[in-house]
C-alpha cells in the first residue's frame, strides 16, 4: 500500500475538500488555490506521473477526463472554461508523484505559463 501523500487523501487517510468519489477516482480542493476554482482529479491507482501511463490505463483516464469535464460544468465553468493541466516531472513543476488533473477557473488564466 502506497504511502503517497495522494494515495492517503484518496484512501480518506488524511482530510480534503473532496467534492467526487467513485471506486476508481477522487476529485477534492486543491488546498492552496490558483484560481477562484481550482479542484485536482485522481486515479485511486498510484500512477507516478503523465510518462508512467500504460496501456491499461487509457480507458480509466478517459474516465476521469470526462468526470472532470462534468465537475467543471458543476463548478460553474461551463460558460467561460477554464484549464485542466497535468505538471508532469521536474520541468512540469510536479511536486506530489502520483498523477493529477489540476482543473482551474473562475477568471481567465495566462498563456503560455512561465
Ligand atoms: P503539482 O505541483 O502539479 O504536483 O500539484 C500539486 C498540487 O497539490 C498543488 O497545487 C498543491 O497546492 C496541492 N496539494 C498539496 N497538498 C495538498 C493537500 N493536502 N490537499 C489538497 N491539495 C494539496
Ligand atoms: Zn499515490
Amino acid at each position: 500500500m502506497s504511502d503517497c501523500l495522494f494515495c492517503k487523501i484518496a484512501r480518506g487517510e488524511i482530510p480534503s475538500k473532496k467534492i467526487f468519489e467513485d471506486d476508481e477516482m477522487f476529485a477534492f480542493h486543491d488546498i492552496a488555490p490558483k484560481a477562484p476554482v481550482h479542484f485536482l482529479v485522481i486515479p485511486k491507482k498510484h500512477i507516478e506521473n503523465c510518462m508512467e501511463v500504460e496501456a491499461g490505463d487509457t480507458a480509466l483516464l478517459g474516465r476521469l477526463l470526462h468526470r472532470a469535464a462534468a465537475l467543471a460544468k458543476e463548478q460553474g465553468m461551463e460558460e467561460r472554461g477554464g484549464r485542466f493541466v497535468i505538471n508532469c516531472k521536474e520541468d512540469g513543476g510536479q511536486t506530489v508523484d502520483h498523477l493529477h488533473l489540476h482543473v482551474l477557473g473562475g477568471r481567465p488564466l495566462g498563456w503560455p505559463p512561465g
